[in-house]
């Protein structure tokens, strides 16, 4: 027993050793993907339910690493919010989505397109100056502020309220928008959210998978957009993957939707095509 409680011991040490080198290797190879731009980002649409049409688009984060492939957030970005390397990625991921965004706008004058929505980490949110990274990422890029959706969580408003108000409400006097996203996963409810300056209320993928099969989900979800909307909210229904989901929010009145069943995240040169106004025959 001694033994094995040594073996297990120096199991333990080296486990623990090994953990600390992979992340520090982590760390390293998340600053090295900064610097040598091995960042890219998708687009998926956000549509009016109703029509179909695309609205706007979200900006996920993918890393083109140089051996491993594509490589989608679920494999970076919580080690990138331990490091810190989140808020050289997300200022990244703010500017080139600014940056494209103004290209496609300036490209296509009669687009359908009226945003993009950015994610951003509460750790990049808490830098001192974060407003005034997005007044001068909107300035170099050409962008304008009612561009521009910013797509914060639950957790950050709770905490740290008062710098966090201070800043969503410089945000918003610029004319950009802010959204609370996964909404139902965390702790704050929609009274609670009606003290709160947002504009958007994305209802999370765990709240719309159940409407079709449960009747109390169903019910729910119609109560959240009905008080979402007495709040003067706007609400984006996420992860939709079926027709009947679809038609279920459309028919509670939610105005908003995101998922596979409309398009996956995509690459950028495939957007502009199904963004053109188009002609009713
Ligand atoms: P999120 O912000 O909730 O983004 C939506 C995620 O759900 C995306 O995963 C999207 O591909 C996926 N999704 C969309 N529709 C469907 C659907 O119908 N079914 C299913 N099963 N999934 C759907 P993705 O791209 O892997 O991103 C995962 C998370 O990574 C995001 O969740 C967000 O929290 C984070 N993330 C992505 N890009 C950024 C970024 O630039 N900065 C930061 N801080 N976080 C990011
Ligand atoms: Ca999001
Ligand atoms: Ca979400
Ligand atoms: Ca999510």
């Amino acid at each position: 027993a001694k033994g094995n409680g040594k073996s297990g011991w120096r199991r333990y040490q080296s486990d623990l050793h090994t953990a600390m080198v992979q992340r520090l290797e982590m760390r390293t190879a998340l600053h090295e993907a900064i610097e040598e731009e091995q960042f890219v980002l998708q687009y998926q649409p956000i549509v009016e339910l109703a029509d179909q049409r695309i609205t706007g688009v979200e900006a996920l984060v993918r890393w083109q690493h140089p051996s491993r492939g594509l490589l989608g957030p679920f494999f970076f970005v919580e080690a990138a919010e331990e490091s810190g390397a989140i808020v050289g990625i997300g200022s990244w991921v703010l500017r080139e989505a600014l940056r494209q965004f103004a290209r496609w706008r300036a490209e296509n004058p009669e687009t359908t397109l009226r945003y993009v929505s950015v994610n951003v980490s509460a750790r990049q949110f808490r830098t001192a100056d974060f407003a005034d990274q997005v007044r001068r990422a909107l300035t170099d890029t050409g962008a304008r502020a009612q561009w521009l959706l910013l797509e914060i969580t639950e957790s950050l408003v709770l905490r740290d309220a008062e710098k966090v108000l201070a800043d969503l409400e410089e945000l918003r006097a610029m004319g950009v928008r802010i959204a609370i996203d996964d909404f139902g996963t965390g702790y704050s409810s929609l009274s609670y959210l009606r003290q709160m300056p947002v504009d958007v209320v994305k209802l999370d993928k765990s709240f719309i998978d159940d409407i079709l099969t449960s009747r109390q989900q169903h019910a729910l979800v119609d109560a959240i957009v009905t008080l979402s909307h007495n709040l003067d909210l706007a609400v984006v229904a996420e992860g939709i993957e079926e027709v009947g989901q679809r038609a279920a929010l459309d028919a509670m009145g939610c105005r908003y939707g995101q998922g596979y069943h409309f398009a996956k995240p995509l690459w950028p040169a495939d957007i502009p095509e199904l963004t053109v106004a188009v002609e009713e025959p």
